[in-house]
């Protein structure tokens, strides 16, 4: 592998800096003086050291963000405009900020630093800036009641109203964007924040920490708490927090579901997938190719809705299998601060031996290997994106989510077929149609069981487009005006006159 370009300098201080927690409004040492160490997953170098917060922090944090809420003078007091100046003054400082941040990712994540500087930096700022536009439209109704016909008798209305104190728990696949699905409606709505990053990539959340302050957001309003899974279930447990919102594993997920249950806090996850493209055999295969290759290799497969299952009509199954493998083979992998990498590693030791092991037991189930297959070098977790071919249901790297550039090219012979195969999973995050078809083209999209589907392209996401899984993938949406539904709640007011 290369040797990552030289870091600037402000970033390279600011992996230099021991990094605190964010509590009420200041920098504080974790109670118990724990650390922990983020890797360049590249180098495998360490690359800064983080606070621990343990549950006596938790106790504090959630205390700040309790009196920032319940207080009379609190943030959910304060007028809708006031709050989308703020928050619009966040994704303006993300933009100021890009190039920073994203060089940050890419040393603490491994993705290309042009790729984080172009979609996910640029993601994130028009995600503050479209749900800064909705605290000032967080309406209710006039409501006409049946049990009082004629008009002058009963007054009935809702208010929307904040959910309270939010802790919200996320990833390390795209660590400030995943921290900005959550933060930014939250604060728009007007509750509080305690922010959990993933152990494995802290930074790029405490630099945003710093700009959320910079942008004028009160002290207890939003905190950020680094740890590990223990600090996340300590949050969870607190009888004190309203909500939790939390992205990752379909297994923790069910966990914050039974540890939720205490206080019954509001719960949303986007969890896991298993997702399906589906390439018809008159799909336009100069984007289709690209498309469902990009589908499952982008961000090194590390996606909640990598397409790991390619369904190719029977007609076009060579050609497709062969251009998507020309994908694969001709990736530029690289260190991600490399300008010139597309693909840099996984994120650990521990996900690299996850998905080696899903390769390994797809060849000993007998599919076939057409490319990739290998680690790449002995530093830094870098893997081929591959492609395999002879695969069946029950074999693993058909049914269970890889989290890594590995997909199945499966043929099939009509739309019926693929359907069923498609929805034949216990995940329901995303899936991606292919065809210049169009009635073929919503038909498929109508009966594909997934959170959202995409026609003749993949992963565009949009601040705008509700986005959240159908069975085991999760419970509620994030983004759109539907995210607002996760963080506000209604009040009936009913007046008989
Ligand atoms: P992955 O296996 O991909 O790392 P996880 O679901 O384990 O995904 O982690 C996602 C986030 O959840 C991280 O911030 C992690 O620290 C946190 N986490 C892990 N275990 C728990 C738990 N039991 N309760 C709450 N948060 C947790």
């Amino acid at each position: 592998m290369p040797v990552a370009t030289p870091v600037d300098g402000t970033v390279q201080d600011f992996t230099k800096r021991t990094h605190r927690l964010l509590i009420d409004g200041a920098w504080v040492e974790p109670a118990e003086g724990g650390t922990f160490v983020t890797r360049n997953p590249a180098t495998e170098e360490e690359l800064s050291s983080v606070a621990l917060a343990g549950s006596g922090d938790v106790d504090r944090a959630v205390a700040a963000a309790r009196r920032a809420f319940d207080d009379d003078h609190g943030w959910r007091t304060i007028s809708g405009a006031e709050r989308s100046k703020i928050v619009w003054r966040i994704g303006e400082l993300i933009e100021q900020h890009a190039d920073e941040l994203a060089l940050l990712e890419s040393l603490d994540n491994g993705k290309p630093v042009d790729l984080a500087r172009t979609i996910d930096m640029v993601f994130a700022g028009d995600l503050f800036r479209y749900m800064a536009g909705w605290s000032t439209k967080l309406e209710g109704d006039t409501i006409a009641l049946s049990s009082f016909p004629r008009p002058g008798q009963a007054h009935a209305y809702t208010v929307r109203e904040p959910v309270g104190v939010v802790a919200q728990i996320i990833p390390w696949n795209f660590p400030l964007l995943m921290a900005s699905w959550k933060v930014a409606p939250a604060l728009a709505c007007g509750c509080t924040v305690i922010l959990k990053p993933a152990e494995q990539t802290p930074l790029t959340a405490l630099r945003m920490a710093e700009l959320i302050q910079e942008a004028g957001v009160p002290d207890g309003v939003f905190n950020i708490l680094t740890g590990e899974g223990e600090t996340g279930a300590a949050l969870v447990a607190h009888p004190l927090v309203d909500k939790v919102a939390f992205t990752g594993s379909t297994e923790v997920g069910k966990s914050i579901v039974r540890a939720a249950a205490g206080n019954l806090k509001r719960v949303t996850l986007e969890l896991g997938g298993k997702s399906a493209s589906v390439v018809y055999d008159d799909a336009d295969l100069e984007t289709a190719i690209p498309n469902a290759a990009n589908a499952v290799f982008a961000n090194i497969g590390e996606c909640c809705t990598a397409a790991s299952r390619l369904y190719i009509q029977r007609s076009i199954y060579d050609e497709v299998v062969a251009g998507v493998s020309e994908v694969a083979r001709t990736i530029k992998i690289g260190v991600g601060t490399d300008p010139e990498s597309e693909m840099g590693p996984l994120i650990s030791s521990e996900q690299l031996e996850r998905v080696s092991g899903f390769i390994e037991a797809g060849r000993s189930d007998g599919a076939e290997l057409v490319t990739g297959g290998s680690r790449i070098g002995d530093t830094g977790y870098f893997i081929e994106p591959t492609v395999f071919t002879k695969t069946s249901p029950e074999m693993s790297i058909e049914r269970e989510e890889i989290f890594g550039p590995v997909v199945s090219a499966i043929p099939f012979d009509s739309f019926e077929e693929v359907v069923e195969r498609a929805n034949d999973t216990h995940y329901g995050l995303a899936a991606g149609v292919f065809t210049h078809d169009l009635k073929r083209a919503h038909q498929t999209a109508s009966l594909l069981r997934a959170g959202t589907v995409w026609i003749n392209t993949y992963n565009h996401n949009d601040p705008a487009l509700p986005f959240g899984g159908y069975k085991q993938s999760g419970w509620g949406r994030e983004m759109g005006h539907e995210v607002l539904d996760a963080y506000l709640q209604t009040k009936a007011v009913c007046a008989v006159l």
